[in-house]
This record gives C-alpha cells, sequence and structure tokens, in this order.
C-alpha cells in the first residue's frame, strides 16, 4: 500500500536502525535507538499555500527531507560523528547504517468507553504480539510455529522477507527427522496482518455486506484473485476454532471498484503449497504514523490464537 504521506507532518520524531562497524576484515553490526526525539517535518503554513486543504499533492523528494538541527556551516554536522556519539564509539568505526525515522508518541488508549487503542505500527506489530502471546499461553504446543517476516510492506523481497528463502528453509531443518512433504500438506498457514474496519466518515468505501467494525471480533479476509489466500477450506478451519473459542468472526472482501491491499500469505502459499489463511483485527488508517484499533480485538484475536495452537481441528 505505501505510506500514509500526509500523516508524518509535524511529528516529533526519532530514528533507529542498524550500524555496521569495519573490524578487521569482518563486519559486526549494532542497533542503534536515538529514543528521544532527534528531527521533524514541519507542514507548510496554510497561508504559503492556499492550497493545503484542497488538492495538495506532497512530493516526497521534496516535502519529507526530515530536519534534524540547525547549523552555521556544513561542517558543523557530520551525522557519523552524531552516530558514533549515540553508540559510545569514534566516526571511523562506522562504515554504513540503516535507520528509519519513528514518531515517539507512545500509545494511548482513546474514547469515552476506552474504545481505541492508538499507536504507531499497529499494522503489524499488533499481530505479530498476538501471536507471540498465543505460543506464550500454551506451554504444550507442538509443531507450532510462528514466523515473523520483514520487508512486507516494500514487496517481501529479501533475505528475510516471506518471498526469499528463510521459512522453507527453517522448515526444512526442523523436519529433518521426518518426512518434509507429510509435515508440508499437514499443516495449516494463518497468516495475521490488520485488516481495514469500516471507517464511519467513509463507509462507502467498504462493500455494504462486509464491513467489519472495530471490537466486533477477527477478521477473515477473502479476495477472489488470491490477494487474501484464504479458501473455502481453511475458512471453515478457523471457523470452528472460532467456535470453540467463543470467538465472533467478521469478514472482509473489498468492494470489486477498488484494490485491498496484499499480505504475506499468499506469497507463502504460493512458495510452500501450504493451506493458508488471512486473518487480521480490524483497524483505521492503516500505514498513517498514528493507527486506530480496537481495544478488545487483541483479546479475541488472542483467544483465536490459543485455540489454534492445540492443533486438534484437522
Ligand atoms: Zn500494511
Amino acid at each position: 500500500g505505501g505510506v500514509l504521506l500526509s500523516t508524518w507532518f509535524d511529528r516529533d520524531l526519532s530514528l533507529a536502525g542498524r550500524v555496521a562497524i569495519a573490524n578487521e576484515g569482518a563486519v559486526l553490526t549494532e542497533l542503534v535507538d536515538f529514543k528521544r526525539p532527534v528531527g521533524l517535518i514541519p507542514n507548510l503554513a496554510i497561508h504559503l499555500d492556499r492550497e493545503a486543504n484542497g488538492s495538495r499533492k506532497i512530493n516526497p523528494h521534496e516535502e519529507l527531507p526530515m530536519i534534524l538541527s540547525r547549523a552555521e556551516t556544513d561542517a558543523e554536522l557530520d551525522f557519523k560523528d552524531l552516530l558514533a556519539r549515540e553508540l559510545d564509539r569514534s566516526a571511523d568505526d562506522i562504515s554504513a547504517f540503516e535507520l528509519c525515522a519513528y514518531p515517539v508518541e507512545s500509545a494511548q488508549v482513546v474514547g469515552l468507553n476506552q474504545e481505541f487503542l492508538t499507536s504507531a505500527r499497529l499494522d503489524n506489530l499488533l499481530s505479530c504480539f498476538i501471536a507471540t502471546e498465543a505460543l506464550l499461553n500454551n506451554e504444550d504446543a507442538e509443531g507450532v510455529m510462528v514466523v515473523f517476516n520483514d520487508h512486507e510492506e516494500i514487496g517481501s523481497v529479501s533475505t528475510g522477507g516471506a518471498d526469499g528463502p528463510f521459512l522453507e528453509s527453517v522448515l526444512r531443518r526442523a523436519t529433518i527427522d521426518a518426512d518434509f512433504e507429510r509435515v508440508r500438506v499437514n499443516s495449516l498457514m494463518v497468516s495475521i496482518d490488520n485488516a481495514h474496519g469500516v471507517h464511519p466518515n467513509y463507509a462507502s468505501k467498504h462493500d455494504e455486506g462486509h464491513r467489519p467494525l472495530l471490537n466486533e471480533g477477527p477478521v477473515v479476509k477473502v479476495n477472489a484473485n488470491h490477494r487474501y489466500a484464504t479458501t473455502a477450506i481453511t475458512q471453515s478451519v478457523i471457523e470452528q476454532a472460532a467456535e470453540r473459542a467463543d470467538v465472533p468472526l467478521q469478514y472482509f472482501s473489498s468492494r470489486a471498484d477498488l484494490g485491498c491491499g496484499s499480505t504475506i500469505g499468499p506469497i507463502t502459499a504460493g512458495r510452500l503449497g501450504i493451506d493458508t489463511i488471512d486473518l487480521g483485527c480490524p483497524q483505521l488508517a492503516m500505514h498513517s504514523a498514528r493507527e486506530t484499533c480496537g481495544t478488545k480485538d487483541p483479546e479475541l484475536m488472542l483467544q483465536l490464537l490459543t485455540q489454534l495452537t492445540q492443533r486438534d481441528l484437522m
């Protein structure tokens, strides 16, 4: 889907990522997180852009460079120096880095009845958190694996992405004493990524028969073009699990005249041939710097996933 650019203006931003350090022929990596706000992208005042509330287009190249400091001369500002200071190293140690900006504002419970949770990166750290909790909930879980892939938002093609070899190679090694093909066809993959809840101000963006609401339970995502990997069979398995766990389900299928995004579900299903279902907690403002979900849905999803770790449905 890409980033919702307008939401990144006027936020207190920090930087975090990975730094490569050359070490006598080898490369060490260190993680860095500035934690405090170190930059911002201020909006242009309305007086200087009368179209700002109308047909404003954002040029990411020109309008999104982040302001990190104000200096009299360029020489005063060497980013490697700043990074080195953060890592307690000398600037000469640092050979390369991959950093991302992120908003520092912490998550909040919002709503007159505390119905909503707002945070950065709910899509898709929320699902990662719930999947981990589900695994921890069932100490006896056998043959259950949780996989977290990088780079889903930029196409999944990378060594650690869903379109890379990571999962297959882990599965092959984990089943070294078993029959990999047998394990593969007897497996179910649940691809969990947040879903589009219906936004009250934009309800027409959803098909009338498929309008998932916040706090009404996990969403089964269906798409005939397999932008989601759900099939009638995997849907039926999940419906039975949901019934046992006493969790309500909702359904999402996009309008035929609108796209719907996709997930790693179809990619992994295609690479491994494992039957897959796409599920997710409904949320609003997907890919905004500040997203919103319901406070009940994560708990309902956790109940459903914990039920699935029992593996007694297939
Ligand atoms: Zn996404």
